[in-house]
């Protein structure tokens, strides 16, 4: 057991719109009952990719014992595109430009790289 920074998922707010399970590549994050858990807690590397894209607010991440980040089972879990991921601007998906997760007036949204200059600068 190691102490460090892990996602943490407040089950009383989080509604199950299964948002948060996309963005997380190393496959942490499973709907179970109609709620998001870590299923697995050496996948979850604590980067909190997940935290932007929840319309609740309901990830945060914290410092506590856990098991060790495993790198080797994380880069080994199944990969599948979602197409419901999109920059909100251009439409472009992650397989054509690389998408942020963003929150806007209460939204939680994506940008590619290419749109996020524009947001900034106007
Ligand atoms: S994005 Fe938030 S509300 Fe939606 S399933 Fe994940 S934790 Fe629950």
């Amino acid at each position: 057991m190691v102490i460090r920074t892990i996602v943490k998922i407040d089950e009383e707010k989080c509604n199950g719109c299964g948002k948060c399970i996309s963005p997380c590549a190393e496959g942490a994050i499973q709907l179970i009952n109609g709620k998001a858990r870590v299923v697995a807690e050496e996948l979850c590397d604590g980067m909190g990719f997940c935290i932007g894209v929840c319309p609740q607010g309901a990830i945060s991440v914290e410092q506590r014992q856990t098991i060790e980040f495993n790198r080797e089972k994380a880069e080994s879990q199944p990969r599948s595109t979602d197409i419901s991921i999109k920059c909100f601007k251009c439409e472009k998906g992650e397989n054509e430009r690389y998408l942020i997760p963003m929150r806007y007036q209460m939204e939680s949204i994506w940008v590619c790289t290419r749109c996020l200059p524009s947001l900034i600068h106007g």
